[in-house]
């Protein structure tokens, strides 16, 4: 049974999720635009933008399905994403690496933010196909999430050998 109490909250958590992939898409595209020398996490940073896109079709369809308009909203700015969002701005010889570590927070904390819609979902009046829809959204933020992990060493390593040979 969905709750008025439990319907605003997911609503709150929607609405912050949609501010938070917007910032993830803002993000990626400046990180794509300066990671040429790195082509593996280029490419990988373009697949997700590319799914990033659609995560942000996705839950602008639950909001339709909630007859709620994503458009009536003004994006919450959020202290944590504005300060990842920064050092993705900033120039600094190590900005690859000082990407792959906002990146790992970045990714982990969205899964946290799907978690806790998934939580709430039922509850709040989401439909079976809503919430499969934020299932895809994290299973893709787990995988990027993962993949970052993965590397992280790698791209160090990588990084190390052009500053030595420069
Ligand atoms: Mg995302
Ligand atoms: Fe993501």
């Amino acid at each position: 049974m969905a709750s008025d109490a439990t319907r605003q909250l997911f609503l709150t958590g929607l609405r912050n999720a949609h501010a938070m992939e917007h910032q993830a898409r803002e993000l990626m595209e400046r990180q794509i635009e300066r990671s040429t020398d790195y082509p593996q996490v280029e490419a990988r940073l373009r697949q997700h933008l590319e799914e990033t896109k659609t995560q942000i079709e996705r839950l602008n369809t639950i909001f339709d399905e909630l007859g709620e308009s994503h458009s009536e909203f003004k994006d919450a700015a959020m202290a944590f994403l504005g300060n990842m969002a920064a050092i993705g701005h900033a120039v600094a010889p190590d900005e690859i690496l000082k990407n792959q570590l906002a990146n790992n927070a970045f990714e982990n904390y969205e899964i946290a933010a799907y978690k806790s819609l998934l939580a709430l979902a039922q509850d709040g009046g989401a439909s079976a196909s809503a919430v499969n829809t934020l299932k895809q959204n994290l299973a893709e933020e787990e995988a990027m999430a993962k993949w970052v992990s993965e590397h992280v060493g790698e791209v160090t390593l990588d990084y190390a050998r052009r500053t030595h040979a420069s």
